[in-house]
């Protein structure tokens, strides 16, 4: 959907680029722009760079570059509309569709279908039908009172049972689709959730706004299926069971990996345990958690592989949104749920308080398959990999305290660590400054947005020279037009232009905002790139002029080289229109 224009200034003006910004990078004022080290890549040194003036940011180290939009987009993880919608909400804007207001009662309608539905799963749970469904709950060892408190259900082994139930309170099939409770195949409609226990999703409201549904068959597709997205539920917006959470009275929350963990920790007495979604933490649901004013997140995850893994991705993102994390190490059971059946409540309690922090666990884990004991190489292997880690420390009071106690586990003195880190450190840093000077000499190697720019390097800089000239100077379009017979030589910069002139044709602003419907997040970066360079571009219509020459001496020769390949008549043609321009 293209927004309009005037919503798009206002979105840009309600959301300064550099207030959007503070919220999560630390900027530093360097006279009319601000830098600081840049959120997309590891650096030591700022090589980002943020221009109020034309509302934009730049990273001369790895490329990225946008406006307001764009960045949200990249940090958030968030397509262009979510985007869109997300700074709408931050300026506490609403959105054009939103305005005729049927979406006000539209979310009301919705709220109402899943409280319907999620009453109708829980009768079902009780009734004969759902002996199956509440066999499998008591066996898990759930009681009467949690199964009531989180509202779980059943849904029938049948292709329209609740369709027809909810046709019978008034909802239309079409209403059920946007639900998300009935799915569509061929033309032919069928409730979405079958033979599975239910589990409602509420909002931190209290509103029910989903489900997750475990299979009961063995042979069910996915054992665990969740509503798809509708207008009131976003997956990644989302947290299982933090409509009681926010009220425990604990000061962290636990963070775990599924519905039935989250259920049986809450029973346990830990009620301040949430889920994601069957998805790895999201850097949303990362702020909402450090909104809600716990002071850490405990990670408990799968001892498997991936939980691991999993673990070990959400701790940088709850860093990252300045939540302190740690990761609940568990042995002798695969998952929180078996620990609290084997071990009960007050081991796991014991469990928490015992956890290590995030840059122990992290330390812990480059010793795997490591003899720090025994072997001497190992040592030496240990240390070269917590070097690199620990020299990432940026705090360094925390370094030094870490520096101590790799030290103390690799049975090396401190003094050395120390030594090795600081090397790293300054090692990083010359790292960052050579990469910063290569990008600005040649930023073109090996380009994958424009891979033509390579061969043509004079050309494409002749094209970014009237990208950078039409855009700071709209008005001159009709004169570029005019003289540029022969057009661009390279199909990136050509895409870019021609999107500058249709918007300028058709009377359309120069946002940077609306350049994220037509490009992705790399494309952004290339285009502020081109249009912030005003150092390398002279600006005068001579310099204009020198530019239009390149291509269209370009596009002549390359007439004249393919002239080999063109049949009699198209050859006949060619040199006739070469006589008449010669004229
Ligand atoms: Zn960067």
């Amino acid at each position: 959907m293209a927004l309009p224009d005037g919503f798009l200034r206002e979105l840009r003006d309600n959301n300064d680029i550099v207030s959007v910004m503070q919220s999560y990078v630390e900027l530093k004022r360097a006279g009319s722009t601000y830098s600081c080290r840049c959120p997309f890549h590891s650096e030591r040194t700022p090589s980002f760079h943020v221009y109020p003036d034309t509302q934009s940011y730049y990273c001369f180290g790895c490329g990225a570059g946008g406006d307001v939009v764009t960045f949200i987009k990249s940090i958030e993880n968030l397509d262009y509309m979510e985007a869109v919608r997300f700074l709408a909400q931050r300026a506490g804007m609403a959105m054009p569709e939103d305005k005729d207001d049927g979406s006000a009662r539209f979310r009301q309608r919705l709220y109402e279908i899943n409280r319907t539905a999620g009453r109708y799963f829980h009768e079902m749970l009780f009734s004969p039908e759902g002996k199956e469904g509440y066999e499998y709950i008591t066996r898990r060892g759930l009681s009467q009172h949690t199964i009531k408190r989180f509202g779980i259900g059943y849904a029938p082994d049948d292709y329209h049972k609740l369709h027809y139930y909810m046709k019978s309170k008034g909802f239309t099939e079409d209403e059920l689709l946007s639900a998300a409770l009935l799915a569509r195949n061929n033309n032919r409609v069928y409730d979405k959730f079958r033979h599975r226990v239910m589990f409602p999703i509420f909002d931190t409201r209290g509103n029910v706004i989903a489900f997750g549904g475990r299979a009961l068959s063995a042979d069910a597709p996915a054992k665990y299926l969740n509503s798809d997205e509708t207008f009131v539920f976003q997956k990644r917006e989302t947290l299982f069971a933090l409509n009681y959470a926010k009220n425990s009275k604990a000061d962290y929350f636990i963070l775990c990996e599924g519905y039935m963990d989250v259920i049986a920790m809450h029973q346990a007495g830990f009620d301040s345990a949430v889920a994601t979604l069957g998805t790895a933490i999201t850097p949303t649901q990362a702020r909402l958690i450090g909104r809600m004013g716990k002071s850490e997140v405990i990670l408990s995850y799968d001892s498997d592989g991936p939980g691991q893994k999993a673990a070990s991705r959400g701790i940088n993102l709850l860093t990252e949104a300045g939540v302190k994390a740690r990761v609940l190490k568990m042995t002798g059971a695969k998952d929180p749920d078996e620990f609290i059946q084997k071990f009960g409540a007050e081991a796991f309690a014991h469990l928490i308080e015992n956890s290590g922090g995030a840059i122990d666990y992290e330390l812990s884990k480059l010793q795997n398959g490591l003899d720090l004991v025994n072997k001497t190489e190992d040592r030496s292997a240990y240390l070269k990999k917590a070097v690199v880690f620990l020299a990432q420390i940026s705090n360094p009071l925390d370094r030094d305290v870490y520096i101590s106690r790799t030290a103390e586990t690799a049975g090396i003195p401190a003094d050395t660590v120390r030594f090795a880190v600081n090397g790293e450190i300054s090692r990083q840093k010359k790292r960052d400054k050579r990469d910063q000077y290569r990008n600005l000499v040649s930023p073109r190697n090996n380009d994958k947005i424009n891979p033509q720019s390579a061969k043509l390097p004079r050309e494409e800089k002749a094209e970014r020279g009237i990208i950078c000239f039409l855009y700071h100077n709209p008005d001159k379009l009709e004169h570029i037009r005019k003289n540029l017979t022969g057009g661009f030589a390279t199909d990136f910069n050509r895409r870019v232009f021609e999107f500058i002139s249709g918007r300028i044709s058709n009377g359309f602003g120069l946002e940077m905002t609306a350049f994220n419907e037509e490009f992705d997040g790399a494309e952004m970066g290339r285009i502020t790139g081109i249009l912030n360079d005003f150092a390398a571009f002279s600006h005068d219509i001579q310099a204009l002029a020198d530019y239009i020459k390149i291509l269209n001496d370009y596009s002549e020769s390359s007439k004249n080289m393919s002239a080999g390949s063109m049949s009699a008549e198209e050859l006949l043609a060619f040199v006739q229109k070469q006589k008449e321009k010669n004229k």
